[in-house]
């Protein structure tokens, strides 16, 4: 949920996978739904819009290459969200891979990924190629170090224990791993991350890096030649990690 500068009572949220916690918060704060943001088509984001709509009269933007349960405002790459009543205005990038459509909302400071950038890791290869998906994740990585990362779910700690296998000299990776456990522990989110620490941590940022590179090849038993094939390496062996 995002509140806008201008008035206090007034938000937006992001892939609104249920209409139910949304509608409770509104009631509980006297809050008033503007606006909704979604990433991609898969249900666990956008399974709550129609209803948020109905209920609310907020205006919905989506991505323009994917089919959502209602009508959305088509946004794609270069375009922008602009929600006047709420002050807030976000650049739109297009992030295809893990959807063949998937969005990012940049602005202010923030960045809303869905399930392209995980802290740590990155969403699954289900619609796109690792060439797309990689391109997509260098598009993020140039946000400035300072933009705060508010990806779709809370994954940090599953992908930090991957991340460690991958780049078991990387202290970064291990003073996360701690933090990590420390806030979980206490019932609080990992997240928001910033673009600065994925750059140190999180493997699929880190595709031309020595380490990365030599781990890949020694799990694929070959040379990787370029970053992509690294990257592809890496996703595998993620999809396969317990
Ligand atoms: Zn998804």
């Amino acid at each position: 949920m995002i509140r806008g500068p201008h008035d206090p009572r007034a938000v937006a949220v992001v892939d609104p996978g249920d209409a139910a916690p949304v509608m409770a918060a509104l009631a509980a704060e006297g809050l008033r739904l503007e606006a909704i943001l979604a990433t991609h088509h898969h249900a666990d984001h956008v399974g709550g819009v129609a209803e948020l709509v109905a209920a609310t009269g907020a205006r919905a933007f989506g991505p323009a290459r994917e089919r959502i349960p209602v009508a959305v405002e088509h946004m794609a790459g270069g375009a922008s969200a602009r929600v006047e009543s709420l002050g807030l205005e976000f650049g739109v990038i297009d992030v295809p891979g893990h959807t063949a459509g998937h969005i990012a909302y940049a602005g202010h400071g923030a960045l809303f990924c869905g399930d392209t950038l995980f802290s740590a890791g990155c969403g699954r290869l289900f619609e796109g190629t690792a060439d797309q998906m990689l391109a997509s994740l260098d598009a993020l990585a140039a946000l400035p170090d300072g933009t705060q990362v508010f990806c779709g779910h809370e994954y940090t700690e599953a992908n930090l224990r991957f991340a460690a296998v991958v780049e078991p000299r990387n202290s970064a990776i291990m003073d996360y791993v701690k933090r990590a456990a420390a806030l979980r522990a206490e019932g609080a989110p990992t997240l928001p991350s910033t673009i600065g620490l994925e750059k140190r941590v999180n493997p699929f940022l880190r595709s031309r890096h020595e380490d990365v590179k030599s781990a890949a090849e020694y799990r694929a038993g070959r040379s990787l030649p370029t970053p992509v094939a690294v990257f592809a390496e890496i996703r595998s062996w993620k999809d396969g990690f317990r």
